[in-house]
């Protein structure tokens, strides 16, 4: 077992870094019980206790998070979020199955919206649309796929050439592009903090509270630095990092990935971005993603390192690399903030969810995607867990993560592929 059950994050969240400073809740100490013990403060872990709450209020419910709430992947995110997922290339019954993920979609898109209005804090959802762009040919045919996709699904979409690019995003490094008209933009690290601070009052959260190990069962014993938590059912909110547990490790791989965030500019610079709010998903999955900040910065995401962190100068050569190379005018302007996350990679995109023994359930693999989709299997988790409905329909239209070869094979497998896509990729990284 790995000495410490948490991501290896070197550098602070760029996100949290733009907010206002914020006070952690304490640490578990002593012995504690609970009804329901969450571990994770991400999406899926809040979700699950804020569900639990809804369904048995004033139930005694137990959040405990290794790190501080806004240093997580789930502050550490581009934030983009979408209600409904475009697809490429499907096929009449993978369009329908699209549509039945979008439901799901929709639900947990509607439950963030819900929290933010009834805790009453914003995050700076801005409803942009998304723009796929493409540099290489293989990235245009994407473009090709993903419009016909949006015309399946019956999602308003344009078709943007290298000029309307320059227009839109203030760069002609892109040969074509789509805009789809749904999808949303937002400041990750104000929303997981806005989440976490207006829980309902049964839940407990405590920060810097990693839990080491988990004993027994029913009910089962979580051990922390400085407490242990005696719980009847225990959800491992924790995405990849489950594998500490010993689970899912034949499902689950984590791939650290990316972001920097320049410094504020002046109104001469921020213009050469075109329009006032936009955001750009690259044609090719090991591709760059870009997005504005506000009124006058930029954040530029990109790199994958398999298992481990990448060291941060490093990160900061290449995100700074990839800027400049789409912005060559803006060569002055420096990233303020570069920093790491993690996601939970699987074999076929399928998450790994629900119930792992009595009393103990778990959820992971967001696969780069887990603003929206770890909020309603957190959701849906509670709602297993209270009323043992088996949600066969949510696990039908996700799928579940399928098997990953051992090592070394695994490392071995993930390097000749990562080689042959980044050869694919080539620019749109
Ligand atoms: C650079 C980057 C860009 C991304 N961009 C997007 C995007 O634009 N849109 C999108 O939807 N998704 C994006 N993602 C993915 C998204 O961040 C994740 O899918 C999401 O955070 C998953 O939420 P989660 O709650 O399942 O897991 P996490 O956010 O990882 O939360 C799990 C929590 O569990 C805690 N934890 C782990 N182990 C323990 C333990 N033993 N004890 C206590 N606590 C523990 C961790 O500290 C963490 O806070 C991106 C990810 C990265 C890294």
């Amino acid at each position: 077992m790995p000495a410490s059950p948490l991501p290896d994050y070197r550098d602070p969240c760029g996100w949290n870094a733009l907010l206002p400073p914020r006070a952690p809740r304490p640490p578990a100490r002593g012995a504690m019980r609970a009804k329901y013990a969450v571990v994770g403060a991400g999406y899926t872990g809040l979700a699950a206790a804020r569900r639990l709450a809804e369904l048995e209020p004033g139930a005694d419910i137990v959040v405990l998070e290794g790190m501080t709430v806004g240093e997580g992947s789930s502050a550490r995110n581009s934030g983009f979020a979408t209600r409904h997922d475009v697809k490429v290339g499907l096929s009449t019954s993978e369009v329908e199955r699209s549509d039945r993920i979008n439901r799901f979609q929709a639900e947990g898109f509607d439950a963030l919206l819900a929290a933010m209005e009834a805790g009453g804090f914003s995050c700076d959802l801005q409803r942009t649309g998304r723009i796929l762009a493409a540099a290489t040919p293989g990235g245009e045919a994407k473009v090709r796929a993903t419009l016909e996709g949006a015309r399946l699904h019956g999602v308003a979409s344009e078709a943007l050439d290298r000029a309307g690019l320059k227009a839109a995003i203030g760069t002609d490094y892109y040969r074509s592009g789509v805009r789809t008209h749904e999808g949303y933009l937002l400041q990750p690290a104000a929303l997981i903090r806005g989440l976490a601070d207006t829980l309902p009052a049964c839940v407990r959260l405590y920060e810097d509270t990693p839990v080491l190990a988990i004993e027994g069962s029913g009910p089962r014993v979580l051990r922390t630095p400085e407490a242990t938590v005696r719980a009847d059912h225990v959800i491992l909110a924790t995405n990849a990092a489950i594998k500490h547990f010993g689970y899912w490790r034949d499902r689950l791989v984590v791939i650290y990935t990316y972001a920097g965030i320049t410094e504020a500019m002046d109104a001469a610079d921020a213009a050469k971005f075109g329009e006032p709010a936009w955001g750009v998903l690259p044609a090719h999955r090991l591709g760059s993603t870009l997005r504005r900040v506000g009124v006058d910065r930029f954040m530029v995401r990109s790199l994958y390192a398999y298992e481990a962190a990448l060291d941060s100068g490093e990160a900061r050569l290449a995100l700074t690399e990839r800027f400049r190379r789409r912005y060559p005018a803006l060569a002055h302007v420096r990233l303020e903030y570069v920093w790491g996350g993690t996601t939970a990679l699987t074999m076929n995109g399928a998450p790994r969810w629900g119930r792992i023994a009595p009393g103990l359930y778990g959820s992971a693999g967001c696969n780069g995607a887990g603003v929206v989709k770890g909020t309603t299997l957190g959701k849906r988790l509670a709602e297993t867990i209270v009323t043992g409905d088996p949600q066969e329909a949510l696990q039908a239209a996700y799928g579940t993560a399928s098997w990953i070869a051992p090592e070394p094979f695994r490392t071995i497998g993930f390097r000749v592929v990562s080689a042959i896509e980044r050869r694919k990729a080539g620019a749109e990284m």
